[in-house]
């Protein structure tokens, strides 16, 4: 076997911090937090506090971190757990040589509020960072109720910044959100959470990503998540297709096979060339949400980044909520 190197040698060095029955959790030493994102993201930075996430969803793309590890079997995404060691001040250093209107989005690559973050309290740390800082534009995507934990913070970190919450929610039918996301909190738990930083007069919306064709894309479905949705408070609403990488075929098809068997080969045939579908799908895709979103009243995206409009102010006082 060829000697360990970089991220895969510190992985295999961090420390095993504790052990539950499926999962363990390691810590792995981190020299930097912001990570640089590719051009035409949405986003100029992000942050991923942990690496691996719990939660385990079927469709999960974001396992090909840990094959950058050096773990090739898709499940140890969610078995072996690494809590990133970076103090405080690593951030603090970092955001002075970043410009304050870009994007910086936290929980791209794993949930920030996972099990972990009970016990490690990672993302919460990076928090009480951006609560000292001012004009920055910050998001936050999970699928975890433990979000509204931090509302107190998270309205501190909202004073003077632009800050959105995006609560992740694929389905309002239990059942199958237990099948596709098997450790995540229930749906009623997420948009309750939603509720709570809403009346909190944070900026959150839901996002039923990703949509799965045939399992989750009819109007029907959409518009009972976003009515959902905009009943707990939210204020917009997303909507985008599965992407389905190699290391998500892995784990999906098998999925797939056992639950949904009559849905193999249509999925074979949409996603046969590429990780996505193509552009006729996603275009009746795009209107159906559009439709569904009208319906509710709600947003495409939040509030766009208008620092002269809240400079010296509160932004809760400024995008109002009702
Ligand atoms: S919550 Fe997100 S990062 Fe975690 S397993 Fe699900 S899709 Fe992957």
């Amino acid at each position: 076997m060829p000697p360990l190197i970089g991220i895969a040698k510190m992985a295999a060095q961090g420390p095993l911090l504790e052990a539950k029955a499926q999962v363990e959790y390691f810590e792995i030493a981190a020299r930097s937090i912001l990570n640089r994102t590719k051009p035409n993201m949405p986003f100029e930075w992000t942050i991923n506090p942990y690496r691996g996430c719990e939660f385990g969803c079927q469709y999960c793309f974001a396992r090909y971190t840990h094959e950058f590890m050096g773990m090739e079997d898709g499940r140890t995404f969610e078995s072996k757990i690494y809590s990133k060691a970076a103090a405080p001040e690593i951030l603090r250093a970092e955001l002075r040589t970043t410009k304050r209107d870009e994007h910086i989005a936290i929980g791209t690559a794993t949930d920030p509020y996972q099990p972990a973050e009970r016990r490690f309290g990672r993302t919460r740390a990076i928090l009480e960072v951006f609560a000292e800082e001012k004009g920055r534009r910050l998001s936050i995507t999970t699928k975890s109720d433990l979000v509204a934990r931090d509302v107190d913070l998270l309205r501190e970190v909202a004073r003077r910044n632009v800050l959105s919450i995006n609560l992740t929610v694929t389905t309002l039918n239990r059942r199958l959100a237990r099948l596709m996301e098997p450790r995540a909190p229930r749906p009623d738990l997420r948009l309750g959470a939603v509720h709570t930083l809403a009346e909190a007069g944070l900026n959150v919306g839901v996002f039923p990503n990703p949509i799965l064709p045939m399992i989750t894309d009819s109007e029907e479905h959409l518009d009972a998540l976003a009515g959902a949705a905009r009943q707990a408070g939210a204020q917009y609403f997303g909507g985008g297709p599965l992407f389905l990488m190699s290391c998500a075929r892995k784990i999906f098809f098998p999925f797939l096979e056992q639950h949904y068997p009559k849905l193999v080969q249509p999925y074979r045939r949409l996603y046969g060339h590429s990780g996505y579908l193509g552009p006729g799908y996603k275009a009746e895709l795009r209107e159906r949400v559009q439709r569904v979103r009208d319906r509710h009243g709600l947003a495409s995206a939040p509030v766009e980044y208008r620092p002269e409009l809240w400079e010296g102010e509160e932004q809760g006082t400024l995008f109002p909520l009702h």
